[in-house]
């Protein structure tokens, strides 16, 4: 891809997004474009169409989509399921009308069956019933990718499916109604440390298990996949190993440097049970995240204790 590609980022200021346009410009792409949803509304299609039709990007990489922790999913199910599906909707059928080379579209890993063999291969796609909690979201990322599978087939069309595994890193949402276990349980455990509080609550059990992929690793594979000759039409894209929500607790404790101790709130749902993903088929195409765990938490500690709003 020529550094003058003009590349089209559908969410830029989100996690996966802000990731990668900062990916894209250390590596000196100067064509990239990108429009805040106040300036663009990617759920309204005349307005999708227009932008498409004279930005005509070469390649695009839809990060748009409304997306929130657990919680956030069961309470907000509705917005879940339009948002996304009218964002990416739009977003798809515009981009095969406007001749785009290449389209990534950001999926999840919670679209496989809740009870999917270990570790899940991209094959183990609707052989069984979703997790409740985020069906709702589950159900508009499939729609998405099976979108992308038929423009492929019926237009011939280039347009790539990613399923990455749960991400984290700067820039996430650490909003404690809204955000997934990583950043909620960072910030908490902090406001514990500088609170002198006795203990932290962690939702559910302790038991489940995630595999945690870091937002820069993940941009890394986006530009590899906009890159690579060959296109798979789905792709996981994860770090190959997961631990329990009980490990990361005490993970986090340890780098934030709290000393007060861990308890559980059974109210609060565990979700899926696991949802390791195989990385065969991207590790064949040639990439490995390479930013482990702790060095990944330790980062986006530092991160979230430079931005202006934290207390130290
Ligand atoms: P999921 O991967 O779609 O289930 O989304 P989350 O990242 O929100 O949650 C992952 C797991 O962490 C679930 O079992 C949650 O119950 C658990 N968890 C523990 N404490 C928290 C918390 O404070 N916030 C969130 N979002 N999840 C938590």
């Amino acid at each position: 891809m020529e550094k003058d590609a003009k590349i089209y980022i559908a969410g830029h200021r989100g996690l996966v997004g802000s990731a990668l346009l900062r990916k894209l410009e250390r590596e000196g792409y100067s064509n990239i474009i990108y429009r805040s949803s106040a300036e663009l509304d990617l759920r309204r299609q005349e307005r999708v169409e227009s932008f498409l039709k004279l930005a005509r990007p070469e390649y695009v990489v839809l990060a748009a989509a409304k997306v929130g922790g657990i919680e956030a999913n069961q309470r907000y199910s509705a917005d879940f399921l339009y948002d996304n599906l009218m964002i990416q909707t739009n977003v798809i059928d515009s981009a095969y009308r406007n001749g785009v080379k290449k389209l990534l579209f950001m999926g999840s890993s919670c679209i496989y069956p809740k009870y999917a063999r270990q570790p899940i291969k991209e094959e183990y796609l609707l052989s069984g019933k979703l997790e409740s909690t985020n069906e709702a979201y589950a159900i508009a990322k499939i729609a998405g990718l099976k979108m992308c599978q038929h423009y492929n087939q019926q237009y011939g069309t280039c347009f790539i499916a990613v399923m990455p595994s749960n991400l984290y890193g700067p820039g996430d949402n650490f909003d404690p109604d809204r955000s997934h276990v990583l950043p909620a349980l960072l910030r908490k455990i902090h406001q514990a440390k500088v609170e002198n509080q006795k203990e932290v609550v962690v939702w559910g059990s302790g038991t489940p298990r995630r595999e945690f992929l870091h937002v820069d690793d993940l941009a890394e594979a986006l530009l590899f996949l906009i890159k690579i000759g060959h296109s798979p039409q789905l792709v996981n894209i994860g770090v190959g190993k997961d631990i329990t929500i009980r490990e990361l607790a005490m993970m986090l404790k340890e780098i934030v440097g709290f000393k007060g101790g861990i308890v559980y709130d059974r109210t609060k749902p565990d979700g899926t049970p696991r949802k390791l993903l195989d990385i065969s088929r991207v590790k064949h195409l040639g990439w490995q995240a390479k930013i482990s765990l702790e060095q990944g938490i330790k980062q986006t500690y530092q991160s979230y204790l430079a931005s202006s709003r934290v207390f130290k």
